[in-house]
């Protein structure tokens, strides 16, 4: 029987999110809308056979699932050596992903897909050529567009969209959305917009509710619920009625948190642990590896930070603090 990390509270830790770089060639309004802080030393950064020893830790840990993000992974030159690393922990890792803006796939899904990579998470926010741009700062529909033919043809899949929805922006574009699923077949999901913006912009009128994202769609194209139980998933999943391929999931942690089945715990680039989105506390692993520390105390070290995990994010609460990270540094 497999031995999983548990927190305090009893959750299972099965689920963990490896930031490649805190560096980005997008310009998302909602992540990163004033461009990269001056670049840590690179030093600071682990490299990659720092990710592979902790990496080979955690799935000894009962890791399951590990996805590659960032800022945009796929501006580190070694991230096929990293997947190759990491592809080799299978079979006790079970799922090995990647979150990417997409725009490095047309030359790179084959390689990644030949290195181990089981499948790709894309964000498009867009279909339309300039609320992309307006939106990401760049101006490459076309070429993420391209990325995700990309990947389908290297069988990275199954293929998730994601799109953060944000009033004023997209919200009218959701059933569009759909209909791009439905003829792909890829998962589309909508995500709330959360205030990890390193602007500062997020207000709660900028949210569109899950809710209101399923109005939309089911108007359009009415949908079935393809399981009650959430489990561990950050979406709620539907299919399409009328049978139509693809699927569509809502993630609304902002109006319908779902922090009480949460699995997740992310390493940030710069090797720190964070054990929730909305930590305001840090794990420095990176220096306890550093210190020559034997794998037995980097053990304790990484059960220790569990047993730390939040029980649940403040964003509706008067206590909430703004984590002094944004998504692009703790990988979203
Ligand atoms: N650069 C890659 C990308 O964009 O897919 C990976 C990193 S990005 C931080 C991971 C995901 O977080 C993306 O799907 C992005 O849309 C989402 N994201 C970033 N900032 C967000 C925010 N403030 N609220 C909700 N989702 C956000
Ligand atoms: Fe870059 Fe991804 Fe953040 Fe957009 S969401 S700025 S692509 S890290």
């Amino acid at each position: 029987m497999t031995a999983y990390l548990k927190d305090s509270f009893g959750r299972q830790i099965r689920d963990l999110r490896v930031s490649l770089t805190d560096r980005c060639n997008f310009r998302c309004f909602y992540c990163l809308p004033h461009g990269e802080p001056p670049a840590a030393p690179k030093s600071s950064m682990l490299s990659y056979e720092e990710i592979e020893c902790v990496s080979e830790i955690f799935v000894s840990l009962g890791i399951e699932k590990i996805r590659l993000t960032g800022g945009e992974p796929m501006l580190r030159r070694d991230i096929e050596i990293i997947t190759r690393k990491l592809a080799a922990l299978k079979p006790r890792l079970k799922d090995l992903a990647l979150t990417t803006n997409g725009y490095f796939l047309p030359e790179r899904a084959e390689s990644l897909k030949e290195a181990g990579l089981d499948r790709v998470t894309i964000s498009l926010d867009s279909l339309k050529r300039d609320v992309f741009k307006r939106m990401t700062g760049v101006d490459v529909l076309e070429r993420v567009l391209e990325g995700i033919a990309a990947a389908k043809r290297a069988r990275l899949t199954p293929i998730k969209i994601n799109a953060v929805i944000v009033r004023g922006h997209n919200e009218d574009e959701v059933a569009d959305f759909a209909a791009f699923a439905r003829e792909t077949g890829v998962a589309m999901r909508f995500i709330e917009f959360m205030p990890l913006d390193s602007g500062h912009d997020w207000s709660r009128e900028m949210v569109v509710a899950g809710r209101e994202i399923l109005r939309r769609i089911n108007e359009r194209f009415p949908l079935v619920p393809i399981s009650t139980e959430r489990g561990s998933d950050t979406s709620t999943r539907y299919s399409f009625a009328d049978g139509a391929q693809g699927e569509i999931g809502i993630i609304a942690p902002v109006t319908e948190a779902f922090c009480g089945a949460c699995s997740r715990i992310r390493l940030t680039a710069d090797g720190q642990i964070r054990t929730c989105l909305f930590s305001t506390v840090e794990h420095p692993l990176r220096d306890c590896l550093r210190s020559g520390a034997t794998r037995k105390e980097i053990i304790e070290f990484i059960e220790s930070a569990v047993m730390k995990k939040e029980p649940r994010h403040y964003i509706n609460e008067p206590q909430f603090v703004t984590p002094s990270r944004t998504m692009s540094f703790i990988g979203g």
